[in-house]
């Protein structure tokens, strides 16, 4: 079904990029072009993730862009509150930072550093107490859609997600469908697959929450400026995580238009 009343967001995972120097002229390039030519919060919710360190520079190096820019933080500890907990940053130490957005599930976080449930659960389930608004990423490896378990798959982390969101929480949930094989691999789902995945979260979705038809659903896995206006067409495709490209200002800001323009 289409939701097409959804306002899109296109987000930038900057993982763990750039150096300092680099980081400060991709916001400059990033401002240039806003400057230029404004995108309104009534078209497309704009974010940045920064690696940790960087969160609060780069908030107030945007706090002057002519658009609003989120500031999103890539992950956040299963511990809440504060606490001895070396290395550590928990949903309320964000919130007290003023950063309210941060990704949850990341498949470099599941796979790499073993956020397995238990944990992707807890870190939903702390960051949505502490008022966070999150971007819960889903997706599937080669191997899964290759035999098949695609569709299984990407519905289970959706009850995953479910379990924990309360009833009055599910405004603050954006869904990041990122399919593992598409991710940083330069092959992109096409429009139809997104398209396709994307339509059965949202069915998923409607069993769950009266909320569905308002949940935006983000496509992520090697998004650039040249396919980004083919998935921006897809009534179910309302935005995109974007990796590799966000690194690079105009792509990042192609992007953003893209998905901007199905507003005007
Ligand atoms: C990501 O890591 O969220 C991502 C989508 O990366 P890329 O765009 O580089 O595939």
């Amino acid at each position: 079904m289409s939701s097409s009343t959804i306002i899109p967001w296109v987000v930038g995972n900057w993982k763990m990029n750039p150096m300092q120097a680099n980081s400060q002229q991709l916001i400059q390039d990033l401002k240039q072009y806003l400057q230029q030519n404004p995108i309104t919060q009534q078209q497309c919710h704009l974010g940045v993730a920064p690696i940790s360190i960087a969160l609060l520079s780069v908030q107030q190096q945007l706090q002057d862009a002519q658009s609003p820019v989120k500031v999103v933080a890539q992950d956040l500890s299963q511990m809440s509150g504060t606490g001895a907990y070396t290395g550590e940053v928990s949903a309320e130490l964000l919130k007290d930072s003023q950063i309210d957005y941060v990704l949850v599930g990341h498949s470099e976080r599941r796979e790499i550093f073993g956020d397995d449930v238990v944990k992707v659960k807890a870190k939903l389930t702390n960051a949505l107490n502490a008022g966070l608004t999150v971007i819960y990423c889903v997706g599937e490896s080669l191997e899964q859609r290759e035999t098949g378990q695609a569709e299984q798959v990407v519905l289970q982390q959706i009850c995953d997600l479910a379990a924990v969101v309360k009833a009055g929480q599910w405004h603050n949930i954006v869904i990041a469908y990122e399919p593992i094989w598409a991710i940083g691999t330069g092959k992109t789902a096409s429009p139809q697959d997104a398209q396709a995945m994307h339509a059965k979260i949202r069915e998923g979705l409607t069993q769950i929450t009266v909320e569905a038809q308002q949940t935006a659903i983000l496509y992520g896995g090697s998004v650039k400026a040249e396919n980004a206006v083919e998935l921006a067409a897809c009534p179910d495709i309302n935005g995109a995580l974007v990796g590799g490209a966000s690194l690079n200002a105009e792509s990042f800001y192609k992007i953003a238009q893209a998905f901007a323009n199905t507003k005007e």
